[in-house]
């Protein structure tokens, strides 16, 4: 199935519920940064996350960027996705590889590390975007994140976000965020209801690879409920909006001497786009059209 987010209430909106595909958009992830396994789940999980906290902002270009910061060999995780179903992120160490957990699933728990932080920014375009950390709780991110939604943003969550991957590549990965919002929070049986259908979900990969659509997710945790399905659906991928242009712009933090040093000694320079391991080069040429510039600026 393409990849794609879906929204839907229940309750007469008390609940809010979201789900998204992001098979392809993973593998793409993969294949970009050579991402080992449990790397893969890690950003792929940080990734579904993403564009399911980014989905419930309002105003067009609401991005949100999540950074996790354990102290496992994986290094910092940092997820960039907006509103309209962009996403990008990458690994600090995309290479790591650990061998599987107790349970046969991609140890995201022991390369990320228990210990550390998890950091949200909510940035809706315009004054101060919203920040908040919370520590991690077990490194899995799944866990991490809906600690964070709970504490931090106080609203009752059940996140679920899984990838799975073998020798072919990443063949099934997504999520699904279910909120209970203030007025339906107080209607405790419900608030169980819901977490113990939650708690009886095998992981969300699972219920892909068993051939569900994301209205068939909805409809089985939710069904008689009030369940409405919002008749939208998003198409989600990995996107990033570096260009030639901005990383020329960039290479202006240098010195004068620096770029002279670019010119003469490496004939050019070469810049690698972090999020999404696009390389641009500089030219000569480029390059001392720069220096021109910044001396003109320096007069
Ligand atoms: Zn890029």
């Amino acid at each position: 199935m393409a990849d794609q987010l879906i929204r839907a209430t229940a309750a007469d909106g008390g609940i809010r519920a979201v789900s998204t595909i992001t098979t392809r958009l993973t593998e793409d992830a993969r294949q970009r940064h050579k991402l080992s396994y449990v790397a893969t789940a890690a950003l792929g999980r940080t990734m579904a996350s993403g564009l399911l906290f980014a989905s419930s902002m309002k105003r067009r270009g609401s991005r949100v960027n999540i950074r996790i910061k354990g102290d496992g060999p994986l290094g910092g995780i940092l997820v960039d996705a907006g509103l309209d179903g962009t996403v990008r992120g990458y690994v600090e160490h995309p290479d790591v590889e650990l061998p599987p957990n107790a349970q046969g699933k991609f140890d995201v728990g022991r390369a990320v590390g228990k210990n550390g932080y998890v950091y949200v920014i909510r940035d809706v375009g315009y004054g101060y975007p919203y920040s908040s950390t919370v520590e991690l709780v077990s490194g899995e991110i799944g866990d991490d994140l809906t600690h964070y939604l709970i504490s931090s943003e106080q609203t009752p969550s059940a996140l679920m976000v899984g990838v799975f991957a073998d020798g072919s590549g990443v063949t099934a990965a997504g999520g699904l965020l279910i909120q209970v919002m203030p007025k339906a929070a107080r209607d405790e049986s419900l608030v169980e209801l819901l977490e113990s259908r939650f708690a009886s979900l095998k992981g969300f990969t699972p219920l892909l690879q068993a051939g569900n659509s994301l209205q068939d997710i909805f409809e089985q945790l939710l069904g008689d409920l009030g369940l409405e399905i919002l008749p939208e659906v998003q198409m989600v991928r990995f996107h990033c909006g570096c260009s030639h242009d901005r990383v020329l712009r960039a290479l202006k933090l240098f010195s004068p001497m620096e770029l002279q040093d670019m010119i003469e000694t490496d004939k050019g320079a070469e810049a690698t786009c972090e999020f999404c391991g696009s390389v641009y080069q500089a030219s000569q040429e480029e390059l001392r059209e720069l220096l021109v510039e910044l001396e003109e600026k320096a007069e």
